[in-house]
């Protein structure tokens, strides 16, 4: 491992984990002008781009000779809040401890990446590197609450000259080692929209003293939730998961429950994410009933949080919707938002091909698998505005699983020194392969 260049990553890691850009409220900009003073120090141009001055964008861009597909490396400024009194170190203070462990938020999420990410660039400019095609960071504000509209939606509108061929950005990269002994990584090529509805039980008011008169809605929203818990929705393999299953050596053709079980048994991680990956998911997670305690109301409303994968619509949450409710309860649906999210890059691109070589020199015998995530990242504003091929890929090796997973949006964020060597080595590595 080069570690001049893992020591540059970690110092800039740490310079941004000491700028605290918590989100709410954001006030990003310190922390893209420290990106901004490092890559121009190193010879990289650098364009600050806001729609609000204390939540600025950073745009970097390193022309290319024109031969070759553009690629843009991402990475969001903004963290989720910190409450230090749960902390083991101060989440602003990026302490580096004696095991090697950068420690504070963003550190995991995204930070880590970011930092990465401009020395890759500044490594490869140093070097005299000219790319086929532009290589360009973009560094967003706003990712992690996104409610204030300063950060990728607003800039891709703003800039459509930011459209890209290729683009990474955060969300894959996890080693597992399977129980069969083979080491995968995962390539996250895409993620399920999000289709929040309201469900209301339609029933009739009266006076709380007698429970039997009209008709109490709370009674009625608890039997449409049991049902809802009860419901199996219908499965599915989009492509990704199709490439995810043959690409772990399990057949996509036979029955779908057999393929989610053996998928399943090959790692833990998989099996806590199956049934998920193959169909919509209904997770009921809000509770209206009465405003009153001696009334009956006669309106009683759980909100969903529903998941759906890339290429259903509303229609396909509604038919299970209505499997799971039957007819015999009136009830109300309402779509509180339409769908967010659900793109999905294609497999076997340039870019898939240039990481999958750049794993095999890095972590000899090890596969890349790809996946879609359950969540959000704003690789689908890229994906949607410009029909760029975006994957989200940072790999992680040398902190625990359990270490990075537990420390992401929670207490005790680190990570360790050596990812950002090996992170900062293969993505120059792929950058040379995709643009060379
Ligand atoms: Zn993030």
């Amino acid at each position: 491992m080069d570690t001049a260049l893992r020591d540059e990553a970690v110092e800039l890691l740490r310079d941004l984990v000491r700028v605290d850009s918590s989100n709410p409220p954001g006030r990003e900009t310190p922390a893209a002008m420290v990106v901004k003073q490092y890559l121009e120090a190193n010879g990289v141009a650098c364009e600050l781009v806001a729609r609000d001055p204390d939540r600025a964008n950073l745009i970097a861009r390193v022309p290319g000779r024109g031969t070759g597909p553009s690629l843009a490396l991402m990475g969001h400024t903004d963290v989720v809040p910190a409450d230090a009194q749960d902390w083991t170190h101060p989440p602003f203070g990026a302490h580096l401890d004696d095991d090697g462990y950068i420690w504070g938020r963003g550190t995991c999420d995204m930070k880590n990446e970011l930092a990465t990410r401009c020395v890759t660039i500044a490594h490869l400019v140093r070097s005299g590197f000219q790319p086929s095609g532009d290589l360009l960071l973009i560094s967003q504000a706003d990712e992690e609450d996104g409610t204030e509209v300063v950060g990728m939606p607003w800039l891709l509108k703003e800039r459509p000259d930011l459209k890209c061929d290729y683009a990474i950005d955060e969300g894959g990269g996890a080693r597992l080692e399977l129980v069969d002994g083979r080491v995968v990584y995962s390539l996250q090529v895409g993620e399920k929209a999000t289709l929040p509805v309201t469900i209301t039980a339609l029933g009739e008011a009266g006076h709380a003293s007698v429970p039997t008169l009209g008709r109490n809605a709370v009674p009625m929203v608890a039997e449409l939730i049991t049902r809802l818990a009860a419901h199996r929705t219908d499965k599915r393999l989009v492509p990704a998961i199709r490439g995810m299953v043959e690409s772990l050596g399990v057949d996509p053709d036979q029955d779908i429950d057999v393929v989610a079980a053996q998928v399943g048994a090959l790692h833990p991680a998989f099996a806590m994410e199956m049934e998920a990956l193959l169909g919509i998911t209904i997770a009921p997670t809000l509770l209206t009933g009465s405003s009153a305690r001696n009334v009956l109301p006669g309106r009683a409303s759980v909100g969903l949080d529903c998941r759906i994968l890339p290429g259903d619509t509303e229609a396909d949450l509604d038919h299970e919707l209505a499997e799971a409710l039957g007819g015999d309860i009136p009830f109300e649906r309402v779509f509180v938002q339409g769908i967010t999210g659900g793109t999905e890059s294609p497999l076997g691109t340039p870019l898939h091909d240039a990481i999958a070589a750049a794993l095999t020199a890095a972590d000899p015998g090890a596969m890349l698998v790809p996946t879609l995530s359950t969540g959000f990242t704003d690789a689908a504003y890229v994906r949607q505005a410009f029909g760029t091929v975006a994957y989200g890929f940072w790999p992680l090796r040398h902190t625990p699983l359990d270490v990075y997973e537990g420390g992401m949006h929670n207490k005790d964020e680190r990570i360790h020194r050596d990812d950002l060597g090996l992170a900062t080595a293969m993505q120059i590595d792929i950058v040379q392969r995709l643009l060379g």
